[in-house]
């Protein structure tokens, strides 16, 4: 890696789909179809918005989606139900639900009502337990999952390598300084209380930024040497814009992923990748 290199998600993205076209295409072949379960409850726009992204890749890909929409009024009790006849149905090999629900709903009962086996996005905490465990055998959440695919495409070294992660949200900060761990880095995880974080961003060779807040950090946060994963998504009068200034920083730093374009691309694969592995699982049982 040269200085300055924008470390873009879409060529991780497109290596993934082309590992899982391969694997679709031989599933096929034996009359096997993936298949999953989209459940939603309202109309939300950015539920709506982010179901019509699932549905057009899984069209792409050749992933069946079965979209269950309930009204926002519909009970716990209902919803649980729909969610274990899924869990029964063999066809059905990976199961979405989501979040958050409208209130009045019990949403820690229902996340842990999907089988931990068709759980691709990581809701039922059995399966984050298992990140926390560094078993391998569940699903991981799949943004901190794209953070390492990243790292791993543009083959940046973890071992002993100092990362400092600024969040420490159960989606992101958390697992994935779980994950970083289990790559034998050593992990700095920051907050909104963390004194003087470009001191520890500025020792670090990898940082990974998920703070949500627009252009917040500027060159005088890294070392020269530093790979910088932006994980943040702003919208702003310029668009969508990261944490990072990204256009002051990239100069400075040795890569740095780009928003849009950068995680946020790779995420949603990460989540039909999951769906092909418990149905590559469920085929083998
Ligand atoms: P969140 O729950 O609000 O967490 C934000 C984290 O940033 C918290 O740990 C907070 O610290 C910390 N923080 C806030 N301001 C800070 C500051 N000035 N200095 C240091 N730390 C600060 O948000 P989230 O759900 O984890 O998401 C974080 C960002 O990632 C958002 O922009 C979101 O849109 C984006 N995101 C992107 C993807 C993707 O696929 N690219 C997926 C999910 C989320 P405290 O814990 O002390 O409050």
């Amino acid at each position: 890696m040269f200085m300055g290199q924008e470390l873009k998600g879409g060529p991780v993205a497109a290596a993934i789909r082309a590992e899982m076209t391969e694997k679709i295409e031989k599933f096929k072949e034996r009359g096997q179809q993936v298949r999953i379960a989209v459940f939603r409850v309202g109309n939300r726009e950015d539920d709506l918005a982010y179901e019509r992204r699932v549905l057009s890749n899984c069209e792409k890909l050749g992933i069946k989606a079965d979209v269950l929409a309930f009204e926002e009024n519909v009970s716990t009790p209902e919803l649980k139900e729909a969610i274990e006849k899924a869990n029964q149905n063999r066809q059905i090999h990976g199961i979405l639900l989501f979040r958050p629900l409208p209130r009045g709903l019990d949403e820690a009962l229902l996340v842990e009502s999907i089988d931990p086996k068709k759980d691709i996005d990581c809701s039922n905490p059995e399966n984050l337990n298992k990140v926390f465990q560094g078993q391998k055998d569940g699903f991981y959440p799949c943004t901190p999952e794209a953070v390492m695919e990243i790292l791993k495409f543009y083959q940046v070294p973890l071992q002993g390598a100092r990362v400092a992660v600024v969040n420490r949200s159960m989606v992101l900060g958390k697992p994935l300084s779980m994950m970083l761990l289990s790559a034998n880095a050593t992990v700095t995880v920051c907050h909104s209380k963390t004194k003087d974080i470009a001191g520890i961003t500025k020792e670090s060779e990898v940082v990974i930024t998920g703070v949500g807040k627009a252009d917040y950090f500027d060159e005088g946060y890294f070392h020269q040497q530093a790979v910088v994963i932006d994980v943040g998504i702003n919208m702003t009068e310029k668009g969508l814009r990261g944490d990072v200034d990204y256009e002051r920083v990239l100069d400075h730093v040795r890569g740095i992923t780009p928003v849009p374009g950068g995680v946020g691309a790779v995420t949603s694969t990460i989540l039909l990748r999951h769906a092909v592995e418990a149905a590559e699982r469920s085929f083998h049982e």
